[in-house]
């Protein structure tokens, strides 16, 4: 294992809220630990928020909401988003280094290749920020009336995140929150905040009033729903598990929140016998293995046609072998620990069921031991012979696990693919344009990639069908989500 750098930012390791401008304890003054998945070792311990510290935040918000924040003007709610942008892409290695350290993310072949889409997905943000338009509308009444739509930011923003990625997860939050007029209280997993706290930083740095944005740091069942219970939230952006957003649901009620759930997933890859292996063998695998598996549209499903199921089989299998698996700060390592013991305790009863079930192991399974015992590996995982109805092809695992299923027509493609309760990534391998033109019309799904796997971009968006969720990460509709609209009628 590489020597750990203490990044500045963990030189004490107890880190607090951040409200208001501040870093500040807890009410109760209670404390969690995260954990280095690598080696099993506590990083850092959290204040374990409350309903006091989350009411504490949502006052901050509502006052910095209806203050300060409420005076700048759009071109100056750009200029902030920019200039945070500037100091994101400034601190990048220090934010890949905290968010590496706390989820194993590997940070040479993952984190850093995503720096520049980061930053444009801020860019993306603050160009927003100009973008947002109201509309007169002729009308059927009499007289003189001028009728309007106009629009205005829904206040106070809860963003509850997920550990698989939340260093760039919370741009997706901050962002249209910023440009719209906004203002934000996140509440990061437990197992990975330490890379938003430090962004929290940041964007004073940036400019914002104190309270604009603030983080509650805790665990989901107190401080998360806190936040998505609190009644004067006026709108949840949601990163986590289809089970959590139903209960995001019932506790958004009380005051009618807005939601955006951006649940699980259960994603097709579809490998057709004309596709050109060469590039399908290894966007297909990354297409699961990719984050080790902890990527909620990862293609865990793959379903190839028979005529090149061996193959397929095969290639994926041997491509799979050559994955290296391990520190995740070592520059060739592409697959890195998942988060925690109870993930790997999930992800290997997994690789059992699979196998009391009936598919074929035809690679990895096992987890890692040797000078990697200590942390929470797992080989990238291929099983063969897979039949859709099994718990692996039902279930979500979030682990690196691949299941094979054999198809033989296009429609019997689209029926298996389709037939599940999530409907968020998918994929597509062919080179035939008929084939193509029937499957992205076909498959319910919010993504659908064709030939490449994984592909995102602010300005395009993202988002679920079905089980895996509903509003839209990114694009114009996005940024409508954080504003009410208000009909003006003027009689002159
Ligand atoms: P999770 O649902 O357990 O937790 C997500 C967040 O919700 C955490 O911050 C947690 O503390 C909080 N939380 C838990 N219970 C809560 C409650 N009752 N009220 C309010 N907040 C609560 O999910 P996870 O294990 O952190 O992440 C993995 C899941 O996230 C997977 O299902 C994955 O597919 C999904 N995910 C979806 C997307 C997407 O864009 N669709 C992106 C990333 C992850």
């Amino acid at each position: 294992m590489t020597s750990i750098p203490t990044p500045s930012f963990l030189s004490d390791p107890h880190k607090q809220h951040f409200i208001d401008g501040q870093w500040c304890g807890g009410d109760s003054g209670a404390r969690v630990d995260t954990f280095n998945p690598a080696d099993g070792q506590r990083l850092a311990t959290l204040a374990r928020g409350n309903h006091a510290d989350v009411d504490r935040a949502v006052t901050a918000a509502r006052r910095a909401f209806e203050g300060p924040w409420s005076r700048f003007n759009p071109a100056q709610r750009q200029q902030v988003i920019m200039r945070f942008a500037e100091l994101f892409e400034k601190h990048f290695e220090e934010l890949a280094l905290l968010e590496s350290l706390d989820m194993g993310s590997p940070l040479h072949t993952r984190l850093r290749p995503a720096k520049n889409g980061a930053v444009q997905n801020l860019l993306y943000y603050g160009s927003q920020a100009r973008n947002i338009s109201g509309e007169t509308i002729p009308n059927s009444l009499p007289g003189n009336v001028t009728s309007m739509i106009i629009k205005a930011p829904v206040g106070v923003v809860g963003g509850v995140l997920a550990w698989n990625g939340p260093m760039f997860a919370q741009l997706n939050v901050i962002g249209p929150a910023l440009a719209t007029g906004c203002t934000v209280v996140l509440k990061p997993a437990e197992d990975a905040s330490l890379a938003v706290l430090r962004t929290a930083e940041l964007l004073m740095e940036a400019g914002l009033p104190p309270g604009v944005v603030n983080v509650v740091t805790g665990l989901g069942s107190e401080a998360g729903e806190a936040l998505c219970s609190h009644g004067d939230v006026n709108r949840i952006a949601f990163t986590g598990s289809t089970a959590t957003g139903r209960a995001i649901i019932r506790a958004s009620a009380g005051n009618m929140k807005r939601l955006q759930l951006e649940l699980g997933g259960k994603s097709p890859d579809i490998v057709f016998a004309d596709a050109d292996l060469d590039k399908a063998v290894p966007g297909v695998a990354m297409g699961v293995f990719n984050n080790t598996g902890q990527i909620c549209f990862a293609g865990t499903r793959i379903f190839v046609q028979r005529a090149i199921e061996d193959e397929f089989v095969e290639r994926l299998a041997t491509f799979s072998r050559t994955l290296k698996v391990g520190d995740p700060l070592a520059k060739d390592t592409r697959l890195g620990p998942v988060i925690s013991q109870r993930q790997l305790d999930q992800v290997l009863g997994y690789v059992e069921v699979g196998a009391r079930e009936g598919a074929k192991l035809v690679a990895g399974g096992q987890r890692l031991g040797g000078e990697l015992a200590n942390g929470y590996f797992i080989e990238p995982t291929v099983f063969a012979s897979v039949d859709n109805s099994m718990t692996i092809a039902r279930e979500e695992i979030f682990g690196p696990v691949a299941s094979v299923i054999p198809f033989d027509t296009i429609e019997e493609a689209l029926a298996l693919a389709n037939a599940t309760d999530y409907g968020l990534g998918s994929g597509v391998w062919s080179s035939n344009v008929t084939t193509v033109n029937r499957m992205m019309h076909g498959i319910q799904a919010g993504t659908v990639w064709v030939n490449c796997y994984g592909l995102l971009d602010a300005a395009v968006g993202f988002g679920g069908f079905k089980h895996s969720g509903y509003g839209w990460k990114g694009g114009p509709s996005q940024t409508e989500g954080f504003l009410y609209q208000k009909a003006v009628y003027i009689n002159a």
